[in-house]
């Protein structure tokens, strides 16, 4: 039932009861935005910048990092597209990034910590994006970027500031666990969130995400990150000053479509995922209401277990 309704899908994405859902495209190059952009999603919330560097020896040009830039924005002319800065290290190396060998990749210099090494590379990626902004023009003069691998609120502040000088609009990843637990300190210098659920899991449950034998405990459906993503979501929506900021999913437990119910009924207000992926979920998230989903997630975190949790939703999916 639930293969023929995600073949039949064509979007927008909505519940059942005509609740409007933020439906994103995760993407990796232009050929991927322009895709997207010719699918049922309504933006791009996660736009990994490091795999279109992946097989470079150099740092990439700024003329080149603005085209490519700006044909990911232009993909989406008129709504949100998510630009994430290089996220170097670990699982992705980038050979430009001068990154040394270390003992511990995954809890090494990643994502924000390249900075430690050279912050140029960082504002420079932030320069050419800004540039790509105006080119583009209308909804995407200010476009949306945000930082991986946070874990401070200094590198959050710092980075922000950095944005917000050249006209962009800050937002972090929330994958380290620092950031989920003290999220209320982190929120009065950003715009938007986007909980990364591959690296949250990894660093929640301190089990390398790249191990196939530990694919039970590298599982989003385990309860402590569950817990961890209300967290978000609620802080989110109670940000300082009245404030309510955008807290979205942009991992692979998104495109799971019952733990996508799941995650709406927590609270947050986007999913992204691989566009491959948008017809489940539209399907799945067609079929059921926000107070359905509100129930899914007061099963999945009454679970001791992330199976527990899997099946308790399923079943009461039908
Ligand atoms: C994540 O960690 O969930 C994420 C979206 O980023 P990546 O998979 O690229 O590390
Ligand atoms: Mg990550």
């Amino acid at each position: 039932r639930h293969r023929a309704a995600a073949a039949t899908w064509t979007g927008p994405a909505a519940l059942a009861d005509g609740h409007a859902v933020s439906l994103l495209a995760n993407v990796q190059d232009g050929d991927g935005a322009e895709a997207a952009g010719a699918g049922p999603a309504a933006g791009i919330g996660l736009f990994r910048t490091e795999l279109a560097f992946l097989d470079r020896a150099d740092e990439p040009t700024h003329a080149e990092q603005v085209a490519l830039y700006a044909r990911v924005l232009g993909a989406f002319p008129d709504s949100r597209v998510v630009t994430r800065t290089l996220d170097a290290g670990s699982d992705k190396p980038l050979a430009f990034a001068g990154m040394t060998e270390e003992d511990n990749p995954a809890l090494g210099v990643r994502g924000i910590r390249v900075d430690l090494l050279d912050r140029g590379l960082l504002d420079r990626q932030l320069d050419a994006l800004a540039a790509a902004g105006r080119q583009v023009g209308g909804a995407q003069s200010s476009p949306w970027v945000m930082a991986p691998m946070v874990a401070t609120v200094d590198e959050a502040r710092d980075f922000a500031d950095r944005c917000r000088s050249r006209g962009l609009t800050p937002g972090i990843m929330v994958e380290v666990p620092s950031v989920a637990v003290a999220v209320d300190r982190f929120l009065p210098h950003v715009d938007f969130l986007s909980v990364g659920t591959n690296d949250l899991t990894q660093y929640v449950m301190a089990a390398d995400r790249m191990s196939p034998d530990l694919a039970a405990l590298t599982d989003p459906w385990q309860p402590a990150v569950l817990r961890l993503i209300r967290t978000v979501a609620d802080a989110a929506r109670r940000a300082p000053d009245g404030r309510s900021i955008p807290a979205g999913v942009c991992g692979e437990a998104a495109a799971d479509p019952d733990l996508a119910c799941v995650l709406l009924g927590l609270g947050v207000t986007s999913l992204s995922v691989a566009t491959a992926a948008l017809p489940h979920v539209g399907a799945a998230l067609a079929g059921v209401t926000l107070e359905q989903c509100r129930e899914f997630a007061r099963i999945a975190l009454d679970s001791d277990t992330a199976r527990d949790a899997r099946d308790a939703v399923r079943a009461a999916r039908g």
